[in-house]
């Protein structure tokens, strides 16, 4: 599947990402068909990125919504969690949207590390929260982080940091190999199929990206917020909804915009999908659901 034979290069993409060693791991694919690397652990040296990075100012704006119920039960340990471990040594700022700013909190940052609250309505229908993230995710990006951080990271709040989740993560446009579907046959991808949705699929798809983390630069970021959105609200006047909201318009769009690194499951992995034996570290886990009662 790789286009690359052994002893050769990436030459796409970050010209970091030279320093992939794509042979390293042969249970995996390590390469997509367009070039772009799947970023496994044994690939990569972790101190080769953080220098480089560290060399060009690189820093980070993540994104995280804690809209509702979802504040108390899972932003602190997510936050408390991204200071040990997501892109370690870099400076982050954390970007908390959510609709009850005053209840945020303290939270002990590190060194180049700071928090910005971002209000937001709340909407009924979680649904509707979920896919209204690619509004307001534009927006900051236009507002504020375009002028500051070359880098933005977008996240579900319902997970929490195990492992490192560093620099060697960053690159232009950046989409996540879901934990469901990454060693399925491509029908088992659920992908939006209903022609009446600006999400549905015409091709057979690369793979099925988890909308739980996606990254990139910050016009690939805007750009892929602001055509999700688009989609969204084409959906709605034709009275339709994506089958899985945004991560469908996610899925579509990086089908039509291919992303210039994947991550594999490591960085958000399911502990219910149970062993599997290509799976050596856990960067990101996916927390308890509690949709009785947060829904
Ligand atoms: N979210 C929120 N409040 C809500 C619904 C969703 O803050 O009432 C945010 C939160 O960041 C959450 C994300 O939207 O992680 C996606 O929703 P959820 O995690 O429930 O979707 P799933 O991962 O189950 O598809
Ligand atoms: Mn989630």
């Amino acid at each position: 599947k790789c286009p690359l034979h052994p002893g050769q290069t990436l030459r796409k993409g970050d010209p970091i990402d030279a320093s992939l060693n794509l042979w390293s791991r042969r249970d995996v694919q390590t390469c997509t068909n367009w070039g772009a690397p799947v970023m496994w652990e044994g690939m990569f040296d972790p101190e080769v990125y953080d220098l480089e990075h560290r060399k060009r100012g690189s820093s980070v704006a993540l994104t995280v919504f804690a809209v509702g119920k979802y504040l108390d039960a899972y932003l602190s340990e997510f936050l408390r969690s991204a200071e040990r471990h997501f892109m370690p040594g870099l400076p982050v700022t954390y970007y908390v949207f959510t609709d009850m700013p005053e209840r945020v909190g303290e939270v002990e940052l590190g060194v180049g590390r700071t928090l910005e609250v971002v209000q937001v309505q709340r909407l009924q229908r979680w649904q509707d929260v979920s896919m209204m993230r690619m509004r307001a995710i534009a927006d900051a990006i236009d507002s504020r982080i375009r002028h500051r951080h070359p880098y933005v990271f977008c996240l579900d709040v319902d997970q929490v940091f195990a492992g490192r989740f560093g620099s060697e993560a960053l690159g232009e446009s950046v989409a996540l190999l879901h934990a469901f579907y990454y060693h399925r046959p491509r029908a088992f991808y659920t992908y939006d199929r209903n022609p009446a949705s600006a999400a549905r699929m015409e091709g057979r798809g690369d793979f099925y990206y988890h909308a739980a983390v996606f990254g990139g630069s910050w016009q690939s970021v805007w750009n892929l917020t602001e055509a999700c959105y688009r989609g969204v609200v084409e959906d709605k006047r034709n009275g339709v909804e994506a089958l899985w909201q945004d991560e469908s318009h996610l899925n579509k769009y990086f089908w039509l915009h291919k992303p210039s690194k994947v991550l594999s499951p490591e960085y958000c992995w399911a502990r219910h999908v149970g062993y599997r034996g290509d799976i050596r570290v856990t960067r990101l886990l996916w927390a308890e659901k509690h949709y009785d009662t947060l829904r």
